[in-house]
């Protein structure tokens, strides 16, 4: 079966309801990070090229929009860095083409410095990169980037791409208990987000389960702390809750297609899967588990948390 290169809508904690589209294939990306939901990148890259995939991207999202999709961002995402396909643009101005719902992309940033990348987001509602590091040398120990990035260039990208863009800007900070968290460390974070500009930042720690076991989150009253010492944009991604239900239909069925795409991109929990799909909490645990009994999906804990995860030889 051809897998979708859309999923969800899915629940984000920054974006509401969004409809992910995978611009790139699995793990294509510049960097390798330590806290990566969807596991080690094998072969770093920064090589950009047309993955063949707009067409088939335009198809699947006039299908949805036919069946009266409902959704407060279209992301461009996905398993791996979306700048590296140097359609990317014409994909952002082809689905404002189809509809007035927000397109939003999310970058590691590494790629901004490079003018085609730029001009491509340019017709993008909010972009939302990320940066973790202050210095060169816990950018190699948190991000791992291809040979090609370094640091500084990063960092000037982002303040170039930044000063040329109308839409938002969303920095997301990742944070792992002490690798990336010292105060003097904040404190530099804070001074290149002031100099990057950006409209919000949020700060993110390995609520789920990260690609290396050493990966520790930052506890919330560390988190609430950090967000202080960066600033009034800064805030802690809270979960996404749907307290009202009104994007539930606990009458749907939840299909096994469904999940695993949904899985496949991060590691969920029950309630995750029921926000994100519509369906029952319930409905969500018995499928899951099913799966989980299967071997097609498997169950990690982290925290108090019980996630489940289709394992990369489930692709
Ligand atoms: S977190 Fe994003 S940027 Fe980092 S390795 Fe995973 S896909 Fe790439």
């Amino acid at each position: 079966m051809k897998k979708s290169l859309l999923y969800g809508p899915v629940t984000s904690r920054r974006l509401g309801l969004s409809l992910g589209i995978d611009a790139v294939a699995y793990k294509a990306c510049t960097l390798d990070c330590i806290y990566c939901q969807i596991g080690r990148t094998k072969k770093t890259t920064v090589e950009r090229r047309d993955f063949g995939r707009a067409d088939t991207i335009f198809t699947e999202l006039a299908g949805r929009l036919e069946d009266g999709l409902r959704a407060d961002h279209i992301t461009i995402g996905g398993s791996g860095e979306p700048t590296l396909n140097t359609e990317i643009g014409k994909i952002i101005s082809g689905i404002r083409r189809m509809t007035d719902i927000p397109v939003a992309v999310l970058t590691n940033g590494t790629l901004l410095w490079d003018p085609a990348v730029q001009d491509a987001l340019m017709d993008a509602d909010v972009v939302l990169p990320s940066l973790d590091a202050a210095d060169e040398e816990t950018f190699q120990r948190i991000n791992r980037p291809h040979p090609d990035i370094s640091f500084q260039r990063t960092v000037d990208g982002l303040v170039s791409f930044s000063g040329r863009f109308g839409g938002s800007i969303w920095l997301e900070v990742f944070l792992v208990d002490s690798v990336n968290t010292s105060d003097r460390h904040l404190e530099k974070l804070k001074s290149i987000a002031d100099r990057i500009g950006c409209d919000k930042i949020h700060l993110n720690t390995a609520v789920r389960p990260p690609a290396e076991g050493f990966v520790s989150p930052l506890g919330q009253e560390a988190l609430e702390e950090a967000t202080r010492r960066i600033g009034n944009k800064a805030e802690v991604i809270a979960e996404f809750r749907d307290e009202k239900g009104n994007t539930r239909q606990s009458e749907k069925k939840l299909l096994e297609s469904d999940l695993i795409g949904m899985l496949r991109r991060r590691p969920c929990t029950a309630a995750d899967i029921a926000a994100g799909l519509g369906v029952e909490e319930s409905a969500a645990q018995v499928l899951a588990g099913r799966l989980a009994a299967d071997g097609r999906v498997e169950i990690r804990e982290s925290g108090s948390e019980t996630y489940y995860v289709c394992p990369v030889q489930s692709l």
